[in-house]
């Protein structure tokens, strides 16, 4: 213990920012063994621990950092897998810095334990060894149950009704599963083959279908596959990809693209890699507007397409939504930052291509609604960035197909679908949950409502 409270947190090993800058390579390397076991030491294995209740899915934090400590990492990665199905990826890509780690208690006089990076380092060590847990599965009970979309939050429903017994298929609108995990976070950030398939594959090998291609509400509907197909309950995961806009003057001009679309073409659909021809358009000069973990995204792929780029954000860099590793990564790439600035026009060539963005500086006033001082422009600032791409990332709303397609289910003002806080939505038999109920929010929430949904599937069909 002397030891653990004397060195300082493990830093982790990194691509050379100016190398990464121009590949597709993962970032962060993660821990070796003997750096993850260094760091397990600095656990005060505390005995009300901080780390679990803020953690959304409960995972027992201390209980598997011991079992590194030790050296057993099958047993760390078994104590993991009774909490969460998707390791690999929440240890790359949860904002730890506002849940475990922000909650642990080194954090308050020092470093907090390197949680995320210790959880990533667990779930990588036993992917390649082949020494995944195995989970227990219960005996079949002969009930079907269908998942629309292959996002966090359907997945960890689906593990969770699998291991309980339930016939469970998921139906997925896009060719490949996983939701943003797929199309929208960046290859560097979360590699698709070696990380996110390989998780889904675990989530198949309990005994998950995925039917690809389908889009629920236009190929089937939920009626039907209730009515027709025999499923007895339906837990609708399928997320907020619908992108917001800002509405300003020229924003229809050439050049302009949803962050969305922008991430799909290049993750989904591979547009970064010269054995793929999917046409994609970053440009010399980019503008993101935004701040949120989306823009960060945007902004170091349109770098790495070759593009100088710069964020526009209308607060300060306080107020960034984003998870502070990706802004901190984002500087050292080169992206450049105007914080305070807001676009009002988006200016075109004759040819309808963008030529440059018109914004206006702002300064901050009082807080609004959110907590946050409001910005607030100021009068006869404006002034053009030239540019020839802007990608919008401002925030997504759910799809409103199924609630459209869907008799009895209700919607909010923002669209997304009512659902207490077991997922049961206004009609019974459909559970919702993650992005769809909250609107964009991040992955282990997505992850949580699904099995708070799975564990409320299970007790409606069982008193059914
Ligand atoms: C670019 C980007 C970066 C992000 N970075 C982070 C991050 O670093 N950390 C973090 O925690 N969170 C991050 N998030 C947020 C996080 O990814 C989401 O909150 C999370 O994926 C939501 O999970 P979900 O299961 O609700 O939905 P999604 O992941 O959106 O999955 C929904 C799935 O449903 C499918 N679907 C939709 N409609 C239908 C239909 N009618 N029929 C069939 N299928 C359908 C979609 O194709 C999709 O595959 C990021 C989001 C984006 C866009
Ligand atoms: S709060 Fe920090 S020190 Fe305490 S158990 Fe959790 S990770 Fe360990």
């Amino acid at each position: 213990m002397a030891m653990a409270n004397k060195i300082g947190r493990v830093p982790v090993r990194e691509q050379d920012p100016k190398v990464r800058a121009t590949n597709f390579e993962e970032v962060c390397y993660g821990y070796n063994v003997d750096e993850a076991m260094l760091e397990a030491t600095r656990c005060l294995h505390c005995k009300n621990p901080r780390c679990v209740g803020a953690c959304p899915v409960g995972i027992q934090i201390p209980e598997f950092i011991a079992k590194v400590k030790d050296g057993d990492f099958a047993g760390a990665a078994a104590v993991i897998a009774e909490d969460s199905s998707l390791p690999a990826i929440c240890g790359r890509v949860c904002p730890q810095e506002t849940q475990c780690e922000g909650s642990c208690i080194l954090g308050i006089k020092g470093e907090s334990v390197a949680i995320g990076k210790l959880e990533r380092f667990v779930a990588d060590w036993t992917r390649e060894q082949g020494q995944a847990p195995a989970a227990a599965i219960a005996p079949s009970n002969g009930k079907k149950v269908a998942i629309i979309g292959s996002g966090p939050s359907g997945l960890a429903c689906a593990a969770d009704l699998a291991k309980l017994g339930y016939d469970v298929t998921i139906f997925e609108a896009l060719h490949r599963p996983g939701g943003v995990l797929e199309y929208g976070i960046p290859e560097f950030r979360l590699p698709k083959d070696k990380v996110v398939a390989a998780e889904i594959e675990a989530v198949k090998a309990l005994g998950v279908k995925i039917e690809l291609d389908v889009i629920i509400g236009r190929t089937v509907t939920i009626d039907s596959l209730m009515d027709k197909e025999g499923f007895e309950a339906v837990f609708v995961g399928s997320g907020a990809g619908l992108p917001r806009f800002m509405g300003i003057p020229g924003e229809n001009a050439n050049g302009v693209f949803s962050a969305n679309e922008f991430l799909t073409r290049n993750n989904l659909m591979k547009a970064f890699r010269p054995d793929y021809l999917t046409p994609i358009h970053a440009g010399k000069q980019c503008v993101v507007v935004g701040g949120g973990n989306v823009a960060m995204d945007a902004a170091r792929t349109a770098l790495r397409l070759g593009a100088e780029t710069t964020i526009v954000y209308r607060r300060t860099e306080v107020e960034l939504p984003a998870r502070k590793e990706e802004v901190h990564h984002a500087h050292e790439e080169g992206v450049e930052f105007k914080m305070l600035t807001n676009p009002v026009e988006v200016l075109a060539d004759e040819k309808g291509w963008v030529r440059a963005i018109k914004c206006i500086r702002m300064e901050l006033g009082e807080p609004d609604a959110s907590g946050r001082r409001s910005p607030i422009p100021i009068e006869g600032s404006e002034f053009e960035i030239p540019c020839d791409t802007v990608i919008m990332a401002l925030g997504t709303s759910p799809n409103p197909l199924i609630a459209q397609t869907t008799g009895g289910l209700e919607t909010n003002r923002r669209g997304c679908l009512v659902a207490d806080e077991h997922g049961a939505t206004t009609r019974p038999g459909i559970f919702a949950g993650g992005d769809a109920v909250t609107g964009a929010a991040t992955v282990i929430l997505a992850m949580g409502a699904g099995r708070k949904a799975a564990a409320a599937i299970h007790e409606y069909l069982s008193t059914k």
